[in-house]
């Protein structure tokens, strides 16, 4: 099927009944993974959203209302090793110790460093965007680990960039830091395998939401992928959560340490 911009809705089979996800990222309706929660809820998934702190939990709860009722929240605070402590507390009593869809659907970088040049990245800085953008997938994919072994294997699902393949102006440092996500995809494919746990990426193309705002000349960028991608659009995020939730499912059973770009295709040109 090929979609367009006002046909957004798809309806998907129900291939994840009874299965249990972790939905990290929604902060509002724009949201990449309000996208991917929608496809996996659509498929038949139960799942728990994580929140990154009380004072954004009022947004999550009016994107999930009405769209999906009595969905369980979790706080979750990803570069505080407390906050994840007492987050996988919480989802191990709430599915019965299983898990079986992991979605980690979060990047944070200071302003500063996502405009002028990346030479001038101050050390602080550096740590905290890889500290929250690319550390937390190693962070989560270990608690959430004894969980998916209980569930017989499990799938897990990142967000990337080409900005950490290619320069991208503005994109600097959280191109660094979703470099070391893509290389920390396959390194944990590599170490979860054993477990049956796969782990993957997507590399979106853009999307305007809260996070993409923070990037200097945004608007500039959503336009020239636009305009050169061969489906000469921009992607849109039920596409994203199709992909997102092909690669849940054993659908893609055979695929794990992986990239799949979903943006129209912009990353094959060179022109
Ligand atoms: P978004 O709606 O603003 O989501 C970003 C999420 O990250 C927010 O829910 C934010 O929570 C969360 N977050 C930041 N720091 C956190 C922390 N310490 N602990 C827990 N959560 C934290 O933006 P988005 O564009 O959908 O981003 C989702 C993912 O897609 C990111 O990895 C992003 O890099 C990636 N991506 C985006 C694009 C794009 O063009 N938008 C393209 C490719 C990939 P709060 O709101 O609570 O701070």
């Amino acid at each position: 099927m090929t979609m367009t911009e006002e046909q957004s809705t798809i309806e998907f089979p129900k291939i994840l009944k009874g299965k249990k996800a972790l939905v990290s990222g929604v902060a509002n309706k724009r949201s990449i993974a309000w996208g991917i929660a929608q496809a996996l809820h659509s498929a038949g998934a139960e799942i728990i959203f994580s929140y990154q702190n009380e004072r954004l939990k009022p947004e999550v709860e009016k994107t999930l209302e009405g769209s999906i009722d009595n969905a369980k929240l979790v706080e979750l605070d990803v570069g505080n090793d407390e906050s994840l402590d007492s987050a996988f507390e919480n989802i191990v009593s709430s599915f019965g110790g299983k898990l079986d869809i992991l979605v980690h659907c979060l990047a944070f970088a200071p302003r500063e460093t996502l405009q002028g040049g990346y030479v001038d990245t101050l050390r602080d800085h550096y740590a905290i965007a890889q500290d929250v953008s690319s550390y937390s997938l190693a962070a989560m994919a270990r608690k959430a680990r004894p969980l998916m072994q209980s569930a017989g294997g499990g799938s897990i699902i990142t967000l990337t960039y080409l900005g950490a393949e290619k320069v991208v102006p503005n994109y600097n440092m959280m191109g660094i830091a979703k470099a070391a996500l893509e290389a920390g995809t396959r390194y944990l494919a590599a170490d979860l395998g054993v477990d049956n746990i796969r782990v993957n990426a997507i590399s979106a193309g853009p999307v305007k939401t809260l996070a993409a705002r923070g990037i200097s000349d945004f608007t500039k960028m959503l336009n020239k992928h636009a305009e050169v991608a061969p489906l000469k659009r921009n992607v849109l995020v039920e596409e994203i959560g199709g992909t997102a939730l092909f690669l849940a499912s054993p659908l893609s059973g055979g695929i794990t340490g992986e990239v799949l770009h979903v943006d129209c295709g912009y990353s094959i040109m060179a022109m």
